[in-house]
């Protein structure tokens, strides 16, 4: 498949690894929107949000623990972050492998849209 973030996965692409285990691979965005900008990926391929169901939500909370986890890493838990994910062209998704963004390290914009 001619997936960026899967060519990313499998080293096909350079990237700068945060973390890594079996089910998510985290890297530095390659355009940060901010001081801490790391993207987190299932390393299953799904294109989006649109994608997640009943079988393969378990990767989800995963991230979720990955982010915490990053973020006390990263020095951002006290001071605060966000995770995003675009799904879509109303969102901005650029690169249909889902991903989310963790962002901190500055005062984050309030709004949301
Ligand atoms: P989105 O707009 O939500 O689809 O986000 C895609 C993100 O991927 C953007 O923030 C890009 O800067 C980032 N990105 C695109 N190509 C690369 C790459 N080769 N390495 C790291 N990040 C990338
Ligand atoms: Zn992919």
């Amino acid at each position: 498949m001619d997936c960026l973030f899967c060519k990313i996965i499998s080293g096909e692409i350079p990237s700068k690894k945060v973390y890594e285990d079996e089910k998510v691979y985290a890297f530095y965005d390659i355009k940060p929107m901010a001081p801490v900008h790391v993207l987190i990926i299932p390393k299953n391929h799904l294109s989006s949000i649109n994608d997640v169901n009943e079988d393969n939500s378990a990767v989800i909370s995963h991230v979720y623990e990955v982010a915490a986890k990053l973020a006390k890493e990263l020095g951002i838990a006290e001071s605060g972050y966000r995770v995003v994910s675009n799904c879509g062209s109303d969102a901005g998704q650029t690169v249909f492998h889902l991903h989310f963004h963790l962002l901190g390290g500055q005062k984050l914009k309030v709004e949301m849209c």
